[in-house]
């Protein structure tokens, strides 16, 4: 039996062409469980049951009793060119006027969990404005979309005029017509796929397939770019003159060369699996020299939309390569967001051994202690020799090697180096989520998992500074 197209393809149709169409016929089990996703449907009731004065319910009973906030409606419709249709709003919400259920209506709002408005939530809020019209008996003019960030709820309205209307009109019938072909290309612009549910599914492809965007630097205008200049998969690109290729991308101007070979090595390690060095690099010094002392190893997790940094996780060892035991491990908890005792506890911590480098993957980190320090009693050279003491083997990895690999993030990095994550399919998003969980119910089970997993992102960038040193000495 055919199914009714609703709000939810077409919201997947704006993103990607193949999400809409893997929703729709794709093999479930392919499908991956998103915590982004997760995230977003615990925050999105919370803010509607706020929105609503509490009172929110469910279904088209709902609507007749008149209440505040109607969710999990769901109501079919042949309104759009008589095709089976059918709309799921998130939220419908109460407003004057008059609709066949008496001196009231509803108007559709949409939840966004970040803050930029988006073709999606405008045309989710349109689509369904054009069935629930029908529905209710009653216009509806504007829509909403609701964000909530530290607690505070942010309504924006939204025009559901006749050109958004037609636009969307168009999209639809756009819609149904790809979902009648076979499976679109996997989307140029794979930064769409991090939140993705099909995500596996489509790297397998990718990589079958020798997608330049696969390629680490290489984004969708450029792999478009390389395919018109008849460079169409990593295999060619690897087989491709520096000196070739360097002449054609004019567009990265003077630093064309180091792009080009740059693009050309990274295909090389991709295809070969083995890392090339990259010579004259001297970022690595600082890390070298200090070697053999102690060090201090960093990982924050934080709740970004709160501004809530919840766990600041150190690991503390006299020497790089000595056995881990289980109390070089410190978790400093700020549940509360109340930053001033923690603020103390990991000052004191830093500065219990006062020399000691602090190794840490990509910026937050060092950004997060050094605006810390200076809401403490710190004075501007303690605040100096604080910053001189971070080491950010992000910046490291990226400047001295190649790896064969996809993207430059912790998990691929330490996993490429045989580092494995105590709990599977482990991500910040996923911590995040249980952060989230841990909230609502106060479990310290969600707490403990958190704490696991940031203790493991603290050995695996322990591993990567082991993995940076041997190699030296290896090489050298
Ligand atoms: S993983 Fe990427 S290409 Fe595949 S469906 Fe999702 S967004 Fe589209």
């Amino acid at each position: 039996m055919q199914k009714n197209l609703n709000n939810l393809y077409l919201k997947s149709f704006i993103r990607c062409k193949r999400k809409a169409w893997l929703d729709y016929q794709g093999n479930k089990s392919q499908r991956i469980w998103s915590p982004h996703q997760s995230i977003e449907i615990i925050k999105r009731y919370k803010t509607f049951y706020k929105l609503s004065d509490g009172d929110l319910y469910s279904g088209e009973k709902a609507c007749k009793r008149g209440k505040n906030g109607v969710i999990g409606l769901k109501a079919r419709s042949k309104v759009i060119n008589n095709i089976n249709t059918e709309m799921q709003p998130q939220l419908l919400k109460k407003v004057g006027g008059h609709s066949k259920w008496g001196e009231y209506k509803y108007i559709p709002v949409v939840y966004k969990l970040g803050h930029r408005t988006t073709k999606e939530h405008l045309f989710d809020l349109a689509f369904c404005s054009m069935l629930l019209e029908p529905f209710q008996e009653a216009k509806i003019e504007k829509g909403l979309v609701i964000s909530n960030f530290s607690n505070r709820i942010n309504i924006e309205k939204i025009d559901l005029n006749p050109r958004l209307r037609k636009k969307v009109t168009n999209t639809f019938l756009n819609l149904n017509d790809y979902l009648k072909r076979s499976i679109p290309d996997i989307t140029e612009d794979r930064k769409k796929c991090t939140i993705c549910s099909w995500q596996k599914f489509c790297d397998t492809e990718a990589k079958d397939n020798g997608y330049l965007t696969d390629i680490d630097g290489i984004g969708s205008k450029t792999a478009l770019f390389l395919q018109k200049n008849g460079i169409s998969n990593i295999k060619k690109l690897a087989a491709t003159k520096k000196i070739d290729l360097g002449e054609k991308l004019f567009q990265f101007k003077e630093q064309r060369f180091e792009k080009a070979a740059k693009i050309i090595k990274q295909s090389k390690a991709y295809l070969s699996g083995i890392p090339i060095r990259i010579l004259g690099n001297k970022d690595l010094s600082y890390l070298l020299i200090n070697k053999d002392s102690g060090f201090f190893i960093f990982d924050i997790e934080s709740n970004p939309d709160d501004k809530h940094d919840f766990l600041y996780g150190f690991l503390k060892v006299n020497n790089l390569f000595e056995n881990i035991e289980d109390d070089f491990y410190d978790p400093i908890l700020n549940l509360k967001n109340n930053t001033k005792t923690s603020n103390q506890e990991i000052i004191q911590k830093l500065f219990s051994q006062k020399y000691w480098p602090v190794l840490h993957y990509g910026e937050t980190e060092k950004i997060a202690i050094l605006n810390l320090a200076r809401q403490s009693d710190l004075d501007v050279k303690e605040i100096e020799i604080l910053n001189s003491r971070f080491i950010d083997l992000h910046l490291i990895i990226r400047r001295s090697w190649i790896l064969p690999i996809r993207n430059y993030s912790l998990k691929t990095v330490a996993n490429w180096m045989g580092f494995e994550w105590e709990q599977k399919n482990i991500s910040g998003s996923k911590a995040l989520y249980w952060w989230i969980q841990y909230k609502s119910s106060l479990n310290d089970i969600f707490l403990k998992k958190i704490i696991k997993y940031n203790r493991d992102d603290c050995l695996a960038t322990l591993q990567i500074a082991k993995w940076l040193i041997k190699k030296h000495e290896k090489t050298n």
